[in-house]
């Protein structure tokens, strides 16, 4: 097993890295930016080593500077975490080169699924359906116009080399198709650097449902059911809980046996998660994504397994201690993203951290990083916390749920709770009634206005 692991990343998701590593007994490594000095996983870390300045490109983006501080601190291995670095195979290279462990799937694997066109491929290729659209990259309007009228209208146009909803334009008629196209591509040029394209239909009311795998060096795989994302404001995830309610035991077990038979197909290893869109009882999958994801604690929550725990064995080459017999799902869980943004505008709202009280009790979870006098900076992504809720069943998970959120106090700046109070109360979430375009809906309807008597 590791003796030292450097954690490249920030926030909650370091510090959920470092409380893994503790209970294994492995020595934690924090890298940081300048605006971090202050932040709990750099506190609680054994070593910590400032890597640049705020920009995450100067810093947490910064593979040499990663590198240098792992060879400083005699690191064994490397988590990634997510986002920044976790998805990028050259760097995931790289850490091999230099002869260190990357806790995550091969670099190969990290490129094939990062290119989206490949992946859609090579899924299909193993038996999992996929979206109708191009067979590859869409070369002009023209084309997509041609494809468009294959497959019938709406279509979505997307971004190979996509990620976090970005480049992404849905079109109704051969008339908007060639605005989309050019827009679709300046998009994902801005974003990516690359301004490859293609096409999909665009399913108008599916769920969002993916499935979580792990897989170790020996050929061993399992699924750990699937999670339900569907809560969704431009394109990106809000609430997230596990098992979804909408599927019946046979679709679930279904998907997990045709996803556990595509990877090991693929010779895929560590954590993966299968993402889907579901309409009708029909799977079509949209990516795979390479790394640990924000949501992962609502498997956790109802297999009772710590998945960084799981990648670092794995990685470190111990065989998976479980088969899929063993595992069983209890319960429900929920997870709410907290976000430091105004509940009714989305508007970042960084700054000092006032009083600060976190809720607790039975079936309660709270992955965070946050602390009385922190002071949340302006330079990254706007989640501060993850509130995550089990309960029996969907309706004490739901009861717990509400619970937990009028205790939780995120003094002097702005958060979504007050939007998550709403949600929980809503009779459509309520009921599990909801599809990847409700939450757009229902954000725009607004807070509900106090009436006078
Ligand atoms: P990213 O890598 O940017 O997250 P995804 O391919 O995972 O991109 O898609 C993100 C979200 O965009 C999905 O969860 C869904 O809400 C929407 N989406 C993507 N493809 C389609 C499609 N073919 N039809 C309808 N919605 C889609």
């Amino acid at each position: 097993m590791f003796e030292k692991v450097l954690i490249a990343n920030r926030g909650e998701i370091a510090l959920r890295i470092l409380r893994a590593c503790r209970e294994m007994g492995i020595q934690a490594v924090a890298v940081h930016s300048s605006a971090d000095a202050d932040a709990m996983h750099v506190r609680l870390a054994d070593e910590s080593i400032c890597i640049g300045p705020a920009l995450a490109a100067d810093s947490y983006l910064n593979s040499s500077a990663i590198l240098s501080a792992a060879t400083i601190a005699h690191v064994d291995a490397i988590h990634p975490g997510y986002g920044f670095l976790s998805e990028n195979a050259d760097f995931a290279t790289m850490v091999e080169e230099h002869n260190f462990v990357f806790i995550g799937p091969s670099p190969d694997h990290i490129r094939l699924m990062g290119d989206k066109i490949a992946a859609k491929k090579a899924v299909k290729d193993a038996g999992i359906p996929v979206v109708p659209g191009s067979d590859g990259a869409v070369e002009d309007a023209e084309q997509a116009r041609a494809i468009a009228g294959d497959i019938g209208y709406p279509v979505i146009i997307k971004a190979t080399a996509g990620g976090g909803g970005r480049g992404m334009q849905v079109v109704r008629d051969d008339a908007g198709i060639q605005e989309a196209f050019n827009l679709a591509r300046a998009e994902a040029k801005a974003a990516f650097s690359s301004d490859e394209v293609y096409i999909e239909k665009y399913l108008e009311a599916p769920r969002h449902i993916e499935v979580q795998v792990l897989a170790d060096l020996h050929g061993n795989v399992v699924h750990l059911g699937e999670r339900d994302c569907s809560l969704q404001r431009r394109h990106q995830k809000l609430v997230e809980e596990a098992p979804s309610p909408a599927l019946n035991q046979k679709e679930r077990q279904s998907i997990g046996d045709r996803v556990v038979n595509a990877v090991k197909i693929l010779g895929y290893r560590n954590v993966g998660t299968v993402e889907f869109l579901f309409e009708d009882g029909e799977f079509y999958f949209i990516e795979m994504n390479t790394r640990l994801q924000v949501e992962h604690p609502v498997t956790e929550m109802i297999c009772g397994l710590d998945l960084v725990r799981e990648m670092i064995r794995i990685a470190a080459g111990a065989p998976l201690g479980i088969t899929q017999s063993d595992i069983t799902f209890t319960g429900h869980a929920i997870e709410c993203r907290i976000n430091a943004e105004n509940p009714d505008t989305f508007q970042p709202s960084p700054g000092v951290i006032g009083l600060y009280h976190a809720p607790g009790g039975l079936g309660v979870r709270v992955d965070s990083g946050l602390y009385s006098g922190y002071s949340v900076p302006p330079h990254y992504d706007s989640m501060i916390a993850k509130l995550i809720v089990h309960g029996a069943n969907r309706n004490e998970c739901l009861m717990r749920l509400r619970r937990a959120l009028g205790e939780y106090v995120i003094d002097g700046i702005d958060t979504v709770i007050p939007l998550h109070q709403r949600l929980m109360n809503e009779p459509d979430f309520v009921n599990g009634d909801y599809d990847i375009h409700w939450l757009e809906k229902f954000v725009g309807k607004g807070p509900k206005k106090e009436t006078s008597p």
